[in-house]
């Protein structure tokens, strides 16, 4: 009757959704405040002012069809040159409009990638644990097989070792996060140059360009002045999939890109690829109105100082506690190690405290639960009391 591999995704639960619904449930029965949901990384900054100002400067001066209609498959000539310059400017490199494709978020441009890439059913892409569980289902359903490199838990770079010998030559890709949903890491420029530099050696054994997609969706939030760094300069075989939903907190918008560089080897047939991958997936010509409103919005973000003030509140108040965690350079997520073995009863415990909490299974590391602190300040006061209730079990 229907796809079988399509109802078993449809039918299983979410276990960061299950907690969010259950928050909901509870704060019915002791009152809104007394809950603390960590559970989803919904940005709570606002959108900066520019995207306001662009959206009624729009709604003002354009006539209809300019702003609701089809813009062109892979985007609107517009804002793919005005994303050529600044990425051009900012990063100090030379990119054109023909190396954008507009995409509806970071989902869609990880989806589109992986099914312009899939050759055969051979074809492996790697994932780094700890890593977005979407991950898992965009490749198995771009035709691929994952394989998984377990997480470093000293420092949540990159074991190179173990990704070496997972390098195979079925292998077309490797994903990174960084920063990193869910430890918050950011990868340093010494793990950026050993993952190129391995890159490079098997590319030249296996005889063929091996991939990295580099999904970005968290690149501008970062702390303490950290440099961010532009992947494709460490790496020119690298796929930028980027998304407006964290840094302009615009997730419900859908807007995004995917920028291949001529230096990529077989450019101009992946971005063909993506073309058809786009068009076959259904994710043509993306939002128009905010393709019009990211343009306007370049280089800006949202106030990325009030995450800041969030990430200091809780690491300090968790680590004072005797919580071990890393502190994060960027992004709006703690990834806490569980004082118990399984971090499934450690969250199953934290909701006795109305504490919601994710296990770090999903994330491919159990052990560890993810925070998630794009959340209002004051809830993470009132929920320290809710925190030390819950190590004292342990203690
Ligand atoms: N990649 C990572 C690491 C994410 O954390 C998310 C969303 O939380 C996405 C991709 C998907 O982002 P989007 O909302 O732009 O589709």
């Amino acid at each position: 009757m229907v796809s079988k591999e399509m109802y078993e995704l449809g039918a299983k639960r979410s276990v960061i959704r299950e907690l969010f619904e259950y928050g909901k449930q509870q704060a019915a029965v002791v009152g809104k405040e007394n809950v603390f949901d960590f559970s989803l990384g919904n940005p709570t900054v606002p959108a900066p002012e520019c995207v306001k100002d662009a959206i009624l400067e729009l709604l003002a001066s354009s006539r209809s069809e300019e702003i609701h209609g089809y813009t062109s498959a892979q985007g609107d000539l517009e804002i793919r040159r005005g994303l050529a310059d600044y990425m051009s400017n900012t990063f100090n490199c030379q990119l054109k409009a023909e190396n954008f494709y507009m995409t509806c978020g970071a989902a869609a441009s990880l989806s589109i990638t992986l099914r312009a890439l899939t050759e055969s059913p051979q074809d492996e892409f790697i994932i780094i644990a700890p890593y977005f569980p979407e991950y898992q289902i965009f490749i198995r359903c771009a035709g691929a097989k994952v394989v998984v490199i377990p997480a470093d838990t000293e420092k949540f770079q990159i074991q190179m070792s173990l990704l070496e010998k997972a390098i195979t030559p079925n292998t077309k890709g490797i994903i990174i996060n960084s920063p990193n949903n869910p430890s918050g890491v950011v990868y340093s420029e010494k793990t950026l140059k050993a993952l190129a530099d391995l890159l490079k050696k098997k590319s030249t054994e296996y005889q063929k360009p091996l991939y990295l997609i580099s999904d970005e969706p968290y690149r501008e939030i970062v702390y303490d002045n950290l440099q961010i760094p532009y992947v494709p300069a460490y790496y020119e075989n690298t796929i930028i999939c980027y998304s407006y939903s964290k840094s302009l907190s615009l997730p419900g918008e859908r807007i995004g890109y995917i920028l291949v560089a001529d230096s990529v080897e077989n450019a101009k047939d992946i971005y063909t690829a993506i073309c058809g991958a786009g068009r076959s997936l259904g994710y043509v010509c993306a939002p128009s109105m905010f393709q019009k409103i990211v343009l306007k919005c370049l280089g800006k973000t949202s106030d990325i100082e009030l995450y800041d003030a969030n990430r200091k509140l809780l690491y300090n108040g968790l680590s004072k506690m005797g919580y071990q965690c890393v502190n994060p350079d960027g992004a709006f997520y703690l990834f806490v190690k569980s004082p118990e073995e399984n971090a499934v009863n450690f969250s199953e415990n934290a909701k006795k405290f109305n504490l919601l909490i994710v296990p770090g299974d999903d994330f491919g590391c159990p052990g560890y639960v993810r925070i998630s602190y794009c959340v209002d300040p004051a809830m993470i006061k009132r929920s320290l009391d809710a925190f030390q209730k819950l190590i004292n079990l342990y203690n």
